[in-house]
């Protein structure tokens, strides 16, 4: 097994994305991945260094497009493990219709979302998931619009697997990473990581004392979305562990008429002909 080991991060120390990297690391070391067969797309942000500190294959693509990047990857070489790794300005500004729309496709990548409420890279405007009233440069008197709700989203976008962690417990957060990994499709984790430099509220310390662990609640069913909806709605978000999960959803590879089952850059010329005539007449 060889070590995911890359160049040192740049993050100003405490950033919660050293724990986000931590995590994905020890994730694909405990599931056996070697580096060569792994990739990481980042989108803009500090979160956008992902891809250059994992250690595996990376790609540091444009502000919020690391999905569509992420998907291309992995729909021409299907035997890369695929992550997508952004923030939540990122992922869930600019880059929102590729997030709702990804999960539509349900193509088999794992979407990571250092989600800070904060604009980390530009020193501190609010993002789509600033709390209201947050105080920031951008909202010197308080958020007055109401934050993105990813869990509830993806939720309602029937997401295939959901799950939320922290990056101050990164031991759960691998498990959660892993798991996302396991599940055929397109999974989402979104992590609360806290930018230590532009948000004070959303803290370490605000995080440890306020989280309800799912995957400890034996009464808890991750099969049933509706309950987790609810449990959600209830804990104000505030929740870490596997959400939902609907192992019975076919991944777009799975599922697409014509689909070769070759990976596209293992063919030596592209596609033969007679696999594009097939492909061409499933549209006549
Ligand atoms: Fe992390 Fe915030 Fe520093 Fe960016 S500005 S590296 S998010 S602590």
């Amino acid at each position: 097994m060889k070590d995911f080991k890359a160049e040192k991060p740049t993050w100003c120390p405490g950033c919660g994305d050293f724990g986000v990297l931590n995590a994905m690391q020890r994730a694909a070391v405990s599931l056996g991945l070697e580096p060569e067969n792994v990739a990481v797309i980042s989108g803009i942000g500090c979160s956008g260094k992902m891809s250059q500190h994992f250690g595996g294959y990376g790609l540091h693509s444009l502000h919020g497009r690391s999905l569509p990047t992420a998907q291309a990857v992995k729909l021409a070489n299907k035997n890369l493990t695929v992550m997508a790794a952004g923030g939540d300005g990122d992922g869930f500004g600019i880059g929102m219709g590729h997030f709702i729309h990804a999960m539509r496709r349900n193509v088999d990548i794992t979407y990571i979302v250092m989600d800070n409420h904060i604009y980390g890279l530009t020193t501190g405007q609010a993002s789509p998931t600033s709390d209201i009233g947050s105080t920031t440069k951008t909202s010197p008197h308080g958020t007055v619009e109401k934050p993105i709700e990813p869990l509830q989203l993806a939720l309602s976008e029937r997401c295939g697997f959901i799950a939320q962690g922290f990056s101050g417990d990164t031991k759960h957060l691998a498990t959660l990473i892993e798991k996302a990994i396991r599940h055929r499709g397109f999974s989402f984790v979104n992590v609360f990581s806290p930018c230590v430099t532009f948000n004070k509220v959303n803290t370490y310390e605000f995080y440890k004392t306020g989280l309800v662990n799912l995957d400890e609640d034996e009464g808890y069913n991750n099969a049933d979305r509706f309950e987790a909806m609810r449990r959600v709605s209830e804990a104000n978000n505030l929740v870490v562990g596997v959400v939902y999960e609907d192992p019975a959803q076919t991944a777009y590879e799975d599922t697409v008429y014509g689909y070769p089952s070759e990976s596209l850059v293992s063919m030596e010329r592209g596609l033969k002909q007679e696999e594009y005539d097939r492909i061409l007449a499933a549209f006549h």
